[in-house]
């Protein structure tokens, strides 16, 4: 990856990559990023391909893209396709692309091993009766009464399981392992259920699936992964993963290792929850620009660049943590800034008569399209006798310290001339609809005028070249700066997350197609949206501001 941000931190999980390597545990190392195809990726989920993908080719090991469909009910085809997409915009390359249901044959052989060594059973008890069964962390587990079937009794069952025989529900079949273990997971957990549903790779082939904790490391064992990389909350589940790999008699022999999930104030981050809000049309779809998922980022304007930068400033650790949402912005910040050109857009238009200007005239003046980079070049923008500028940027009654427009104040309109209120024109409700000036053609923007100063530079448009422009602003979608899970989420929602406003941009912003990305003079930075952009009109989606206090110590 030919980023310009160089990481010299080092991580425990290198670490053991390294050791490995040193020891001649493993000759290559291979990892694999493993999202279930049951939503949209999410910028959590970021962290994790970054990490996988870069500890691989740091040293020159592979990486696979493997969709973990064990469970028939939540998956689609339409995941496992946004998924692909959304790893290769992040700017990765797989080495391999592989679906868990590929090796459902593979895994049934290997629970029937299972029960051949008598390690596994066909239990009759109902969901609550398993757990009632199962214990709790200060009283042992009770025996299931099917337990001690014969191996005999149990390959027949599972057969008639396979065969579609019995109801979901009605059986399962369990690892045989300690009922006493003080680790529940070893409580004789579930490894195959029963699901007649249609399953989006294999159909109705099969109606027994496997669960997470069997299926995944005989996943990574198939796959030769060495270093199987998953978040903190897998890691009571690690003696069992062990478990599995050892008692299937596998070849490959993957090590487990867990890191911290990314949290991130004002977001939530689970594609349960995430599907709730697109279902409840609280957004726009996945790809929503205040949805904390790639797409969503993508189409708001932020850049691969900046989420990978972003995902190796936070690093990998131990313990869990919540990230401020504020440091992405700044990352995207940071790598917008010399790429993107400035232009001048009115959010909130007020219009401007200069008075004194000619009445048909207009002229071209030269812009900058990046004062800090010259070779970005100027660009022509128009100037005539009627502009708009922000309404804010005109007040009756300034209070103090205001340096913009006022009557009696002359300020400079960026890029053309200083500008002098000398009076306006209100509508019947009070308001404000009409500013008139003077201009003085002496204080020409880079004609080298040194004759007085002024205190005020505002944007503005040429009214008459204008192009219409909806603009949309983004303020977090979740309120609470740190989520409380006992709540109902959905009560967390922001109900003033977009402002959408009508306003203006220059003339030259007829040829922007989606995804091109601007600075508007004191507004932020700005995205063209892929969605509702028109011939006619552009819609621009806020990416950023241009500040924050937020700073990343370097
Ligand atoms: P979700 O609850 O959002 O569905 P998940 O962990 O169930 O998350 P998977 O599709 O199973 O989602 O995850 C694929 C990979 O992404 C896993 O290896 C998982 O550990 C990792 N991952 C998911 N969420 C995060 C997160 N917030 N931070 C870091 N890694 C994550
Ligand atoms: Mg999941």
């Amino acid at each position: 990856m030919a980023d310009n941000y160089i990481s010299t931190s080092s991580n425990f999980i290198k670490r053991i990559v390294v050791d490995d390597l040193q020891s001649g545990k493993h000759k290559e190392i291979i990892t694999r990023f493993p999202p279930e195809p049951n939503g949209y990726l999410h910028i959590g989920h970021a962290k994790s391909i970054v990490l996988n993908f870069e500890l691989a080719d740091e040293f020159k090991g592979k990486t696979n893209l493997r969709f973990d469909d064990t469970n028939p009910v939540k998956e689609d085809t339409e995941y496992v396709e946004s998924i692909k997409e959304d790893v290769k915009w992040l700017g990765f390359d797989w080495d391999n692309l592989f679906f868990a249901s590929d090796y459902f044959e593979e895994m049934y052989d290997r629970a029937l091993l299972l029960i051949k060594k008598g390690k596994a059973y066909v239990c009759d008890l109902t969901p609550e009766e398993i757990r009632q069964y199962r214990g709790t962390l200060t009283e042992p587990g009770k025996e299931s009464p099917f337990r001690n079937r014969t191996v005999e009794e149990n390959l027949d069952l599972f057969d008639r399981m396979r065969k579609g025989e019995f109801k979901d529900g009605e059986k399962v079949l369990r690892a045989k392992i300690d009922m006493s273990s003080p680790n529940i997971n070893m409580r004789d957990p579930i490894i195959y259920r029963i699901s007649h549903a249609t399953h989006h790779n294999t159909g109705d082939k099969w109606c027994v699936y496997p669960m997470y904790d069997f299926a995944h490391p005989l996943e990574d064992a198939i796959e030769d992964v060495t270093h199987s990389i998953c978040t903190l909350e897998f890691e009571d589940h690690r003696p069992l993963y062990d478990w599995v790999v050892r008692e299937c008699e596998m070849e490959g022999q993957p090590q487990q290792i867990e890191f911290a999930r990314l949290n991130m104030t004002n977001t939530v981050m689970s594609k349960r929850k995430l599907k709730a809000l697109v279902d409840a049309k609280v957004v726009d779809g996945w790809d929503d620009p205040r949805m904390p998922t790639i797409a969503g980022f993508r189409r708001r304007g932020y850049t691969a660049e900046a989420i990978r930068n972003f995902c190796r400033e936070i690093g990998v650790a131990k313990n869990d943590s919540v990230v401020d949402a504020q440091m992405l912005e700044y990352f995207i910040r940071e790598d917008l800034g010399p790429k993107v050109p400035r232009t001048m857009g009115v959010l909130r238009p007020l219009k401007v008569v200069i008075t004194n200007y000619p009445e048909d005239g207009v002229e071209m003046l030269d812009i900058e399209n990046n004062p800090d980079d010259e070779s970005m070049g100027k660009r022509q923008v128009p100037f005539s006798r009627e502009v708009y500028i922000e309404q804010d940027d005109f007040m009756e009654e300034p209070p103090k310290k205001y340096f913009r427009l006022f009557p009696g104040n002359e300020v400079r309109l960026k890029g053309a001339y200083f500008i002098k209120c000398n009076d306006f024109v209100k509508d019947e409700n009070g308001n404000v609809v009409e500013v008139h000036c003077t201009y003085d053609p002496e204080t020409k923007s880079g004609s080298g005028f040194t004759g007085r100063k002024v205190k005020g530079t505002i944007h503005w448009v040429d009214a008459k070249s204008a192009i219409p422009a909806e603009f949309r602003l983004y303020d977090p979608l979740i309120l609470d700066e740190n989520q409380d899970d006992s709540k109902d989420f959905l009560q967390n929602v922001n109900p003033n997350s977009m402002e959408v406003l009508q306003g203006f941009v220059e003339p030259d912003m007829k040829g922007a197609k989606p995804q091109d990305k601007f600075q508007f003079f004191r507004h932020g930075y700005f995205n063209v949206d892929t969605k509702h952009t028109t011939e006619e009109k552009p819609v621009f989606n806020r990416i950023v501001s241009l500040k924050s206090s937020f700073k990343v110590e370097k």
